[in-house]
């Protein structure tokens, strides 16, 4: 698995004061959808495209334009949410699929509780979108979900990592086939994991600072 662990100063900036515990909600999902649109830029950096001629006004200029068919964007309900304003902001033509998963506190393991995916995701690429990726158990459940559809080409956006998620993705897909490529794209490294399985230093609880307490 490639990880690309973000060092620019911009999403550096923007984390910091995600991280600040005073920082209101509105100003935590305005810079969550920033952040996602820088990280995307460079997660989009292998889209596939095919080249093509347009007529300007004056000439007519090679080009290339994104293949059919168009990614797929999946958030990972219900943090992951809100991170899909600053993916769609960069690529207005995505389709997007939800899935719906749920960490128990006691044994943090994932489990789904809905989706609304498309059928087939063979040659799809697909970019799963879950702010932090902390055990690890999401992110492996989301992956198989996808890959039992077809899905080769995954891409996971985090906001923040643990070095724990990072090792359980990466032995996880030790036992996935061969074709199945996953890249990872995070805005932070983090230290660790706590008893709770919260990231440390982290920013909290990622759906409650975007959406509240419920
Ligand atoms: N989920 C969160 O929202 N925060 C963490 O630190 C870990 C998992």
């Amino acid at each position: 698995m490639k990880v690309h662990i973000s060092d620019h100063p911009l999403i550096t900036h923007k984390v910091t004061v995600l991280r600040d515990e005073s920082t209101p909600s509105s100003i935590f999902r305005e810079l969550i959808s920033e952040i996602v649109t820088l990280l995307a830029y460079e997660a989009t950096r292998d889209v596939k495209v095919v080249p093509t001629t347009v007529q300007t006004p004056v000439a007519s200029a090679q080009g290339a334009l994104m293949a059919k068919p168009d990614p797929v964007v999946i958030p990972i309900l219900r943090a992951g949410l809100g991170m899909l304003d600053g993916m769609v902001r960069l690529i207005p033509s995505v389709q997007v699929g939800f899935l719906g998963m749920v960490r128990d506190e006691q044994t943090l393991q994932a489990s789904t509780y809905a989706n609304r995916l498309p059928a087939d995701l063979h040659d799809r690429h697909c970019f799963l979108l879950d702010p932090m990726l902390a055990t690890g158990g999401t992110l492996i459940a989301a992956i198989h979900y996808l890959v039992d559809l077809g899905a080769t080409e995954i891409t996971a956006i985090c906001i923040i990592s643990s070095p724990e998620g990072i090792a359980a993705l990466e032995k996880e897909l030790e036992h996935l086939d061969s074709s199945v490529k996953v890249t990872l794209f995070s805005a932070a490294l983090d230290t660790k994991l706590n008893e709770k399985g919260y990231i440390v230093p982290g920013l909290g609880d990622a759906g409650d600072r975007l959406y509240g307490v419920v």
